[in-house]
């Protein structure tokens, strides 16, 4: 039995467990993969204090940072279903993929999120060498060049704007005939002159030279003609998706599936918490999901030393 057990081992999970364990509590990770969304990240830049690293070597300090504490890691596993406590302060039942199942007096949902992918050829080839999800992360990468970013949506016109101020120019691909995003930040987009937006536009492939992006065809739906740009970066901007389907039913989520949230990361059920991308916090980010799972691991503290153990 857990006094805190942390389903899942990126930033988030990471920092809750040493919080948890720093309270001298018996704390445990299920991960399917240590190291989350940052095992697949190339430069990182904004970890404040780190002036650059890249994303596995800043998993093996994580790992190693865990390790130094009395944390029960158990990696390489899924979990399928949690089920509340029956009575106030009795044990959350936690059960994995592979039949076994583990109890736990407090537990922090930290099970990130994945971008949503555009499925073309030539997007997985060149993830990392111009395809990019995150405009805070690798904008400044394509300082002075011509970028796309794919997704006309609130996320995709807030990168159009952010990313404007950095690169040359940007070429917003959207799908449907008209922009999603909220009408302020279209206003915004079309006042910049570094910004073009192309509308029924469905983007077919990515394409490079081998060891980086060039740019990409896309279909124009009304003329069904296939048309090319000429880019260094594509940002995909066309939704994140939290890991937490298997919550559905239990805890409760938004709209977009994410967890909701108090400022200490309670969820809806007592002793359940939850933090990083997989809950409702605006703005995804490394830093974020670190100090919300800091802020998880004290709430979920404060939970156990208030509740009396049934
Ligand atoms: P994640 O990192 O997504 O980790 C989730 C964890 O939960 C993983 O261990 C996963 O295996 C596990 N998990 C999921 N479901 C289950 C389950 N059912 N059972 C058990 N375990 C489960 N941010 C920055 O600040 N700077 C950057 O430069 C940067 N660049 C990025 C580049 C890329 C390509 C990507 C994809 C993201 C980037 N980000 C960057 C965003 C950053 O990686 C995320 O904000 C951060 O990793 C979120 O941390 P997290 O712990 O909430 O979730």
């Amino acid at each position: 039995t857990f006094d805190l057990l942390v389903i899942g081992g990126g930033p988030a999970g990471a920092s809750s467990a040493i919080y948890s364990a720093r309270k001298g509590i018996k704390t445990g990770v299920v991960a399917d993969r240590f190291g989350g969304q940052v095992q697949d990240t190339m430069a990182i830049e904004n970890f404040i204090s780190v002036k650059a690293t890249e994303g596995p070597k800043l998993v093996q300090s994580l790992e190693a940072h865990v390790n130094d504490y009395d944390v029960d890691v158990m990696n390489g596993q899924r979990v399928k279903n949690i089920i509340e406590a029956e009575v106030n302060g009795g044990l959350i039942t936690v059960e994995l993929e592979n039949g076994a199942s583990l109890q736990t007096r407090s537990a922090i949902l930290a099970t990130g999120a994945r971008w949503r992918e555009m499925n073309v050829p030539g997007e997985q080839e060149y993830r990392g060498k111009g395809v990019a999800y995150c405009p805070h992360c690798d904008g400044p990468l394509f300082k002075g060049k011509s970028v796309a970013v794919i997704g006309g949506g609130n996320s995709g016109i807030e990168a159009a704007i952010d990313l404007a101020g950095i690169v040359e120019h940007v070429t917003v691909l959207e799908f449907d005939s008209k922009l999603r995003a909220d009408a302020v930040l279209q206003d915004k987009a079309r006042s910049m002159d570094n910004i073009s937006i192309i509308v029924n536009a469905q983007t077919t492939e990515v394409l490079g030279n081998g060891k980086h992006v060039t740019g990409l065809n896309y279909l124009c739906r009304e003329s069904q003609q296939t048309k090319q740009l000429a880019l260094a970066g594509i940002f995909v901007q066309i939704g994140l998706v939290p890991n937490t389907q298997f919550l559905q039913g239990t805890v409760a989520l938004n709209q977009r599936g994410e967890i909701i949230t108090t400022s200490s990361g309670e969820t809806n059920i007592p002793g359940v918490y939850a933090a990083g991308d997989a809950t409702d916090s605006p703005y995804k980010q490394i830093i974020i999901a670190m100090g919300s799972g800091a802020s998880a691991a004290l709430g979920a503290f404060d939970y156990l030393i208030r509740t009396p153990e049934v």
